[in-house]
Parts: C-alpha cells; sequence; structure tokens
C-alpha cells in the first residue's frame, strides 16, 4: 500500500528552493506527500505562499501571517493585507505567529502585540492558527488561552517540548505538529518521550523544509536542504516510537490535517 501523507509545514516558497520547486513537488507527490500547507512567515513571503497554492490548487494550500521574528514589522498594512489574504480559500490558517524570546530579533512586546493582533484575524476569519513558540511557554500559554474559545483550532508547529509542555497544549485542545526534530537523538530526547503521548486525533507531521533536515537520513543531500518528499522518513520514526505502523499514522495525520484545515480532500 502506498502511504498518502500531508506536509503541514513547508517553507516552499523559500529562496532555496528558487531553482528546482516544481522539481521538489514532483517529488513529494511521488513520495506519497498529497499536499502540503506552505507557510508564510512575513507579509512578502504570506504573498507568494497564496499565489503558489493559488497556481497549484491540487496539492497546495498556504498560511498567512507574521513569524514573531518579524513582529516589529507587523502594522496596520500589514493586518489588512493578512485580513484579504484570509479570505482566499486557499489560505487555510493564520501563521506562523506566536513568541520566541530564544533570539528576541522582534521585543517580546512588538512579539506580543503582533500574537495578539494574528489571533483576532484568526477568531474573525474563522481560520485555525499555525503556532511558533520558542523559550516563551508562559506568556504564550496565557495569551492563547484568553483567546482559545474565539478560534476554531491551533498546531503547535514543530513541537520539539516533552510531556508537561504537552499536557499544557492538549489542556487547550491544541493539536501538534511533529517535525525531523524527532530524528535527532541529542536534542529531540523530550519530543521523543512525547510523541507517544499526542492523542492519535491530534498529532500532525510537517518538513519545515528546507529545514531541519532529519538526523538520520540516508543518503543525506549533499546540500543539507531539507525536502517536503523526506515527510515518509518522519512519519517513520513517529511510527516506530508510537508503536503503530506507518500506514496507520499516515492515516490518522491525512485525516486531522483534513479537518483541522478544513482541505478538500
Ligand atoms: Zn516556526
Amino acid at each position: 500500500m502506498k502511504i498518502s501523507l500531508i506536509d503541514i509545514g513547508s517553507n516552499l516558497t523559500h529562496d532555496s528552493f528558487a531553482s528546482d520547486r516544481d522539481a521538489v513537488m514532483a517529488r513529494a507527490f511521488d513520495a506519497g506527500v498529497r499536499r502540503q500547507v506552505v507557510t508564510g512567515t512575513d507579509g512578502a513571503s504570506s504573498n507568494r505562499a497564496a499565489a503558489l497554492a493559488a497556481a497549484h490548487p491540487a496539492v497546495l494550500s498556504s498560511t498567512a501571517g507574521i513569524h514573531p521574528h518579524h513582529a516589529q514589522s507587523f502594522d496596520a498594512s500589514l493586518r489588512a493585507r493578512l485580513s484579504e489574504l484570509l479570505r482566499r480559500p486557499q489560505v487555510v490558517a493564520v501563521g506562523e505567529c506566536g513568541l520566541d524570546y530564544y533570539r528576541n530579533f522582534s521585543p517580546p512586546e512588538a512579539q506580543r502585540a503582533a500574537f495578539v493582533a494574528q489571533l483576532e484575524l484568526a477568531a474573525a476569519a474563522g481560520k485555525p492558527v499555525f503556532l511558533h513558540q520558542r523559550e516563551a511557554h508562559a506568556d504564550f500559554l496565557a495569551i492563547l488561552k484568553d483567546f482559545r474559545g474565539l478560534i476554531s483550532g491551533g498546531v503547535a508547529h514543530c513541537f520539539t517540548g516533552g510531556r508537561s509542555e504537552l499536557e499544557d497544549y492538549l489542556a487547550l485542545d491544541l493539536h501538534i505538529g511533529v517535525t525531523g526534530w524527532v530524528s535527532d537523538e541529542r536534542r529531540g530526547q523530550a519530543l521523543r518521550e512525547a510523541v507517544p503521548h499526542i492523542p492519535g486525533g491530534r498529532l500532525m507531521l510537517e518538513t519545515d523544509a528546507p529545514y531541519l533536515l532529519p538526523r538520520d537520513l540516508s543518503p543525506r543531500p549533499k546540500s543539507r536542504r531539507n525536502e517536503p518528499g523526506f515527510l515518509g522518513h518522519i512519519a517513520a520514526a513517529v511510527a516506530h516510537l508510537r508503536g503503530e505502523t506507518v500506514e496507520a499514522v499516515a492515516a490518522s495525520t491525512t485525516q486531522n490535517a483534513i479537518r483541522f484545515f478544513g482541505l478538500n480532500a
């Protein structure tokens, strides 16, 4: 049986795909990735992601949002642009948005303001949020709690936390996005312990390509560029940790993504 997967976080508009994007998309499709949700991280990339998804409606959807690194750029005109993008059918979620206090490329105060504004946009659009959080768990949770009743859903994208962070997210009925981080025996230990405890109805898979090439992928591409076509490798790692077949993980994560993003199956 050929598995069928959905990559809920693919940065397909990234420059590293500029010269061979069609080939990357074809390889992904051949590897069973039937749909990718292309991540928007700022105004320009959200526009590009929406245009790319509109050009390939059978295999691509997109998100529109401002990554916390770019929170400082959030203003009324960006808000209007996101709101316009969110009216398009191929734009299925707000994000990525959230808080990242690891590098603080934007001041925390600006990050919190942009996050709140995007949660308001999600509530108004009736679309879920694609969430990014790094070293900001308490503030992130507090803000989300205020909005949880107003938004249709949220996915903790590139979840790397352990059991207690997982429990906090599940208490807010969030979905959990797992990347190739799960293959990292050094840095991914907490995640590897948490993966078996993610309820089957809350788990989704993502490559975060071109980032986060799975460490144990073989052969490793010389470019070290991750591709959506490697999603099956992540599905296999997750299946192994959960004691499930890869077919079962593919089926449940695909159903979850279809339901969560309201995709045309
Ligand atoms: Zn992220």
